[in-house]
């Protein structure tokens, strides 16, 4: 049997999100809801999605609309139907009945509840139905969270499950875990421990909400939503919603009873509206000032809201050792909930799962935490755990652990999956260098560079790591979620602030050497992007010679938002493959306006999909669904490429002045009615002159140096204006651009 048509059934925000990955998958899907209109209203919120569900919009054509009663009959030929409805057994129960009359023989039936157990969804199946129903447990939203939790009976036919996890794993890109039917699976049930010990010791340990989110994030490896904006985000009543589920499901004596019922506020926040993002706001909220947008947090024991508060905790890397030792009530904080988290963790080995790893897998492919509870406790050190900690009392795991001495612990990574992946292969690398911002491996014969600053930002040891690893074929490919946010401005603003600018030229010229010696190198190099490739993330692609790119990605040259023009040979490198196309060998102009049109308005695209017309993506690229196959993908590249020979080096051929008369034009366009101002005019200029070719004509040839001197130049004269530094200054503030 092969999956080749998919019924989905509720509309909602997760049958909505299941639908349109299936459609991503280019799976014939048929979206059903009460009514044909519930399910075509959801179709136009999967268009509208921030950040979109799809890789493109046109693929919104392959779903279908409609409704149970009259498209029913379309569950008669689906080779898998999966409910996703409200959380009401009896609802829940109906359906089944209803798809189980109607279902050909064979087909799977999953739902995607998060919180009802399979026995009980199950209940009334016969037992040859029961071997074809299971639960698939999504995560929101769909195409970005990478687990999907698939709960099975022991009747379940193995054939079955392995057609399923392949086809949810290869065709959706999942990251699947079979797990055993026990409240909240593994993601929830530890995740959702998590966030209700981080939210209770917060306020046991009067922490402001800010203080809380500031820890429990990034330092800890979480996401920087923490535990409060993500109670935001997720949806305050959803969250309450869950937890009584949790209540009710688990034994009395569990851990998680004495956190499930969160802080009194709760109640009261959602009574009043007050349930999150979607709400009128929850432990955050947006207010007006004076037309100025202002983000405040709720002060949890005046329950009034006051403008947020900046957390410096001055971590620069993570380090959990470091963060549960610190003598002040950060760290105090942060020893409290991780050992608690340890704690819980450990002790449901092996009730909820045989593999500790499976555990810590979950947290990170569904609430996207870079080190499971376990990798924490390897990463804090056995002995420095087993020093600090009082009570393992009854947590046969970690006395088993402690009692055998250990220094570590941890095996295997990623053992839900045979394919090889860069976490599974780092543990037989060899460690070829490190510096601040990177780490070189090899492996076999070749080299993978793999950046570990904040978001990936590049700076002088990111450029060194990726020259020193070109002497064998190089793989530049990273765990953490993105593939790089660009170079570091608030390295490059400290040198401004000391009026250095001749170490900003010297940086920015050794960035360009580095792309330019990646491009040319005698080895070839591929880049894995995942997540953020922007700016200088996006020019190294631009200069990789081949790119295996994860479907979830956000690709685009925006300097111009921060006031400068991509240097890194960005401009350059665009412009080249615009020159290229059929459009520009007639008409010389054609790729210089592309380009600026591009470059200008800081284009970005969210899929490969839309990277390629934007040649952001050219031909030497492959799309990946499943993030844990970049490496595989980059690997059969340099396998199959033995011969491979570096490009040939490109020149230009610009019509200078020309062309930049109609840039001039355009620019004037945006000036005159307002969608730029005095300082947008000056960066579009700058930006014209390098994509005109500077001072020269169509009889003219122009190298590639030049044209990164072309950038370089620009670069330089924006960077040392006041209006340019004060964009630096407010996006890295605010994470929004100004507009001056
Ligand atoms: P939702 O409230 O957004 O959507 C439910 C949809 O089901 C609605 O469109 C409703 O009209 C439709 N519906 C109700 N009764 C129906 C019926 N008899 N026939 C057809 N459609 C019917 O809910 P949701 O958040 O999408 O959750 C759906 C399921 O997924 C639930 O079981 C929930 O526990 C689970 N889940 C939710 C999340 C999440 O983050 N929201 C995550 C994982 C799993």
């Amino acid at each position: 049997m092969e999956i080749k048509k998919v019924v989905v059934i509720g509309s909602g925000t997760m049958g909505s999100g299941i639908a349109a990955h299936l459609c991503n998958a280019n799976i014939p899907v048929v979206l059903l809801d009460l009514k044909t209109e519930i399910a075509e209203k959801a179709k136009e919120r999967i268009l509208k999605s921030r950040p979109p569900l799809l890789f493109e919009n046109s693929k919104i054509n392959i779903l279908k609309t409609g409704n149970i009663t009259e498209d029913f009959k379309n569950v008669a030929d689906a080779d898998w139907i999966i409910e996703a409805v409200v959380e009401k057994i009896d609802i829940k129960h109906n359906i089944y009945q209803k798809i189980f009359q109607n279902r050909k023989k064979n087909s799977i039936v999953s739902s995607n509840t998060s919180t009802i157990p399979l026995k009980i969804l199950s209940q009334n199946l016969k037992s040859e139905d029961k071997k074809d129903f299971c639960i698939t447990h999504f995560f929101n939203p769909v195409r970005y969270m990478g687990l999907l939790e698939i709960v099975i009976d022991k009747t379940y036919s193995e054939n079955k499950i392995q057609l399923l996890k392949n086809f949810c794993e290869k065709i959706l890109g999942k990251g699947v875990l079979i797990c055993s039917d026990t409240p909240g699976f593994l993601g929830n049930r530890i995740g959702v421990y998590a966030m209700q010990v981080a939210m209770t010791e917060a306020v046991n340990m009067n922490l402001s909400i800010e203080e809380a989110d500031a820890i429990f994030g990034r330092p800890m490896g979480i996401p920087k939503t923490g535990v409060f904006a993500l109670y935001d985000l997720i949806g305050i009543d959803l969250m309450s919603d869950v937890l009584k589920s949790f209540k009710k499901e688990l034994p009395k004596n569990d851990a998680f009873q004495k956190v499930a019922d969160g802080i009194p506020i709760i109640n009261e926040l959602i009574k009043t509206g007050y349930t999150g993002r979607k709400g009128k706001g929850g432990f955050y909220r947006i207010n007006k000032n004076d037309g100025k947008k202002i983000l405040e947090a709720l002060d949890l024991k005046k329950n009034q809201y006051f403008e947020a508060k900046k957390i410096n905790l001055q971590i620069n890397k993570m380090n959990l050792l470091e963060l549960i030792n610190r003598n002040d009530k950060y760290g105090k904080y942060a020893w409290s909930v991780i050992s608690k988290i340890i704690l819980y963790s450990s002790s449901l080995v092996p009730q909820i799962t045989e593999e500790y790893n499976d555990i810590d897998e979950a947290l990170r492919l569904g609430f996207n935490w870079s080190m499971g509870p376990f990798e924490m406790l390897e990463a804090i050190g056995l002995d420095n755990f087993f020093d600090k900690i009082t009570n393992i009392e009854n947590n046969n795991f970690l006395i088993n652990l402690k009692n055998k001495k250990l220094k570590k612990f941890y095996g295997q990574r990623q053992k839900y999956t045979n394919i090889e992946t860069l976490g599974k292969i780092k543990k037989s690398v060899i460690k070829i260098d490190k510096n601040n911002s990177a780490e070189i491996y090899r492996f076999n014969d070749f080299n993978i560079v793999e950046f570990n600053t904040k978001a990936n930002a590049l700076d002088y040891n990111s450029m060194d790591a990726l020259k020193k690893a070109t002497d064998k074929p190089l793989i530049i490919i990273n765990e953490s979620m993105q593939f790089s946010a660009g170079v570091n401005l608030n390295y490059v603003m400290e040198f401004i602030k000391n009026n250095d600018l001749k170490s900003v030229e010297k940086f920015i010229k050794y960035f360009q050497d580095t792309c330019k010696h990646l491009k040319y190198s005698n080895k070839p190099v591929i880049s894995a992007p995942s997540g953020l490739a922007l700016g200088g993330g996006e020019e190294v692609l631009l200069q990789s010679n081949y790119v295996v790119s994860h479907t979830n990605i956000v690709m685009g040259l925006v300097e111009t938002i921060v006031g400068l023009v991509p240097a890194g040979g960005g401009c350059k490198e665009l412009l080249w493959r615009w020159t290229q196309t059929e459009h520009a060998k007639k008409d010389p102009d054609f790729a210089s306006l592309k380009v600026f049109e591009i470059i200008g308005n800081a284009k970005t695209a969210s899929s490969p999909q839309e990277a390629k017309p934007n040649l952001f993506l050219d031909s030497n690229h492959e799309v990946i669904i499943n993030r844990n196959n970049l490496f595989s993908a980059a690997r059969s590249f340099i396998t199959k490429n033995p011969h491979f020979k570096p490009p040939q080096e490109c020149k230009f051929k610009l019509s200078g002045k020309n062309v930049r008369k109609k840039m001039q034009k355009i620019l004037d366009d945006l000036y005159n009615s307002k969608k730029i101002l005095d300082h947008g005019m000056i960066v579009g200029k700058e930006l014209a002159y390098i994509l005109s070719g500077g001072e020269t004509n169509l009889q003219n040839e122009i190298s590639e140096d030049k044209m990164y001197e072309l950038e370089l130049n620009g670069f330089m004269k924006l960077i040392e204006t006041k209006q340019t530094q004060e964009r630096i200054k407010h996006t890295l503030n605010t994470g929004k651009p100004l507009i001056n």
